[in-house]
This record gives C-alpha cells, sequence and structure tokens, in this order.
C-alpha cells in the first residue's frame, strides 16, 4: 500500500487510458500525483475520485510554458517532485506513400518533442528531491517496425533513444530514466482497432492496470539500480509468433 508513500508523481495523457490507471495505482500505493492532459473534464474527474493528494492541470506537451506552469504546480502544491511519466501519445495512420507532413508534425511534437520538453521542465525539480525515476512511455512500435505508421513508430523509437541519452546525462544527480514497451493495451486508444492476438504466447491485449503495476515499480525505490533501460509488457508479442490454438 506504500510503495511511494514519499513521491510526488507527474503523469501525463492521465485523463483516461494508461495514463490515467498509472496516476490511480501511484496514488493508491501513497504518491501525491499531478494529472496532466489536454482532456479538462476527464482529467479533473479522475483528480477528484482519487481524492486528496491528486490534482489536475492543463498541460499540452508540445507546450514548453505549460510543461513550465505544470512542475511549478506540482512544487507548490506537494512540495516537490520525485517522478515523471511521459505517457502522453497520439497515433495517425497512413501508408509511408501517402504520409503527410502535417501528421508527421504532429505525432513526433506530442510523442518525441513532448517526451523532451518534460525531461527539460522537470530536471530542475527532480534534482532537488530523492529517488528520482522519469519513465517514458515508449511502445513496442519503438522496437520494431510496423506498417501504416511510420510517424507513430519513428516516434517511439525516438523515445527509446532519448531514454538512454537521458540516462546518461541525469544519473550523476540520481536521476534514473527508463521507457517501457507497451503491446496492445485496451484504452480508447484502440478501441476502434481491430486486433487479432491468436498469434501472440498470452493470447489477449494488455489491461491498463497491468501496465500500471510495471510503471509502479519503475518509480518506486525498488528500482533503484535500474536506469537507461528498456521493458516489453507485451503478452509474448515481440518474443515470437505462436501457431493460433484451434478447439478440439
Ligand atoms: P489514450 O487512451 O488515447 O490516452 C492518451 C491521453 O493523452 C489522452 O487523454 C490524450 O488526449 C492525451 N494527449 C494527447 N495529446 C496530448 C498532448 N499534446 N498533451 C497532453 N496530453 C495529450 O492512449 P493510451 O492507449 O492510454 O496511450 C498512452 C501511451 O501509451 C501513449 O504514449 C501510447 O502511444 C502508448 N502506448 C499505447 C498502447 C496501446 O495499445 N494502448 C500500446 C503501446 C504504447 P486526446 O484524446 O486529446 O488525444
Amino acid at each position: 500500500m506504500e510503495r511511494v508513500i514519499d513521491k510526488v508523481a507527474l503523469v501525463t495523457g492521465g485523463a483516461r487510458g494508461i495514463g490515467a490507471a498509472v496516476a490511480t495505482r501511484l496514488h493508491g500505493e501513497g504518491a501525491r500525483v499531478v494529472i496532466a492532459d489536454v482532456l479538462d473534464e476527464e482529467g479533473k474527474e479522475v483528480a477528484g475520485r482519487l481524492g486528496s493528494g491528486a490534482l489536475y492541470v492543463h498541460l499540452d506537451v508540445t507546450s514548453p510554458q505549460d510543461w513550465e506552469n505544470a512542475v511549478k504546480a506540482a512544487v507548490g502544491t506537494f512540495g516537490g517532485l520525485n517522478t515523471l511519466v511521459n505517457n502522453a501519445g497520439i497515433v495517425n495512420f497512413a501508408s509511408i506513400e501517402d504520409y503527410t507532413i502535417e501528421q508527421w508534425n504532429a505525432v513526433i511534437g506530442v510523442n518525441l518533442t513532448g517526451v523532451f520538453n518534460g525531461i527539460k521542465a522537470a530536471i530542475p525539480a527532480l534534482k532537488e528531491g530523492k529517488g528520482a525515476s522519469i519513465v517514458n512511455v515508449s511502445s513496442i512500435a519503438g522496437l520494431r517496425g510496423y506498417e501504416q505508421i511510420p510517424g507513430y513508430t519513428a516516434s517511439k523509437f525516438g523515445v527509446r533513444g532519448l531514454t538512454k541519452s537521458a540516462a546518461l546525462d541525469l544519473g550523476h544527480y540520481g536521476i534514473r530514466v527508463n521507457s517501457i514497451h507497451p503491446g496492445v493495451i485496451s484504452t480508447p486508444m484502440t478501441a476502434g482497432l481491430a486486433t487479432d492476438m491468436s498469434h501472440v504466447a498470452l493470447g489477449r491485449v494488455g489491461h491498463p492496470g497491468e501496465v500500471a503495476a510495471l510503471v509502479l515499480y519503475l518509480a518506486s525505490d525498488e528500482a533503484s539500480f535500474i536506469t537507461g533501460a528498456e521493458f516489453v509488457i507485451d503478452g509474448g508479442d515481440t518474443a515470437g509468433t505462436v501457431t493460433p490454438r484451434t478447439e478440439g
């Protein structure tokens, strides 16, 4: 119940999906949490449900000014910042042949530059506290290619590389930086997609709470010797392909 009792955490994209599950789990384990998103109604609702020790702030991760305000809110309200979860993300679809520069800029802006902005904004506050941890939410699309999502795939590979570079630059401050790589998780982002999991070892999609359990571990001092690492949470999707089981 108290694995992050002394932590203040900021979770981007915290209004729904994986981010809301992460914020809820960290809060349940004792952290004070700042839920940051562009979806103000949903974000306020999550913070209201958690009650004391939870705060909603409007944060568009592409805006350095929003980031400055969000970190200020965390420090002003809860006295510091120990954990940054760069979770906000978007996806858009087209073959590279038809993919537009607007699509590219949108997805790189949120998924990659947004993570860069967040790390930059949080460093001064993270340096002040103990047991600082940054968890960057990449994807299995940051480990291998997928058709029809060239910008998303590039952004998630970028997050993986940025994580390692930041881990090297920030280790001497005691700030750990890791990336996580979920497979298909049931959230609003994947709600409309046809997902056939019959080739995957565990044969099902993941749940946001399962990803939240991994983030909790990396945010906690239990992971005190882990930095610059990448954690796959995909039910075996990238391990290989299984033959779909037939009944009987
Ligand atoms: P989601 O349900 O769409 O939630 C993402 C949240 O981020 C939404 O509230 C979204 O708001 C918000 N957001 C979008 N742009 C933002 C911005 N500029 N600033 C701040 N917040 C912004 O997605 P999810 O499935 O929980 O995904 C969370 C993260 O996990 C993403 O980085 C995603 O790429 C990654 N991931 C997801 C899966 C999966 O299968 N679900 C797999 C691998 C990795 P809007 O509704 O306005 O966009």
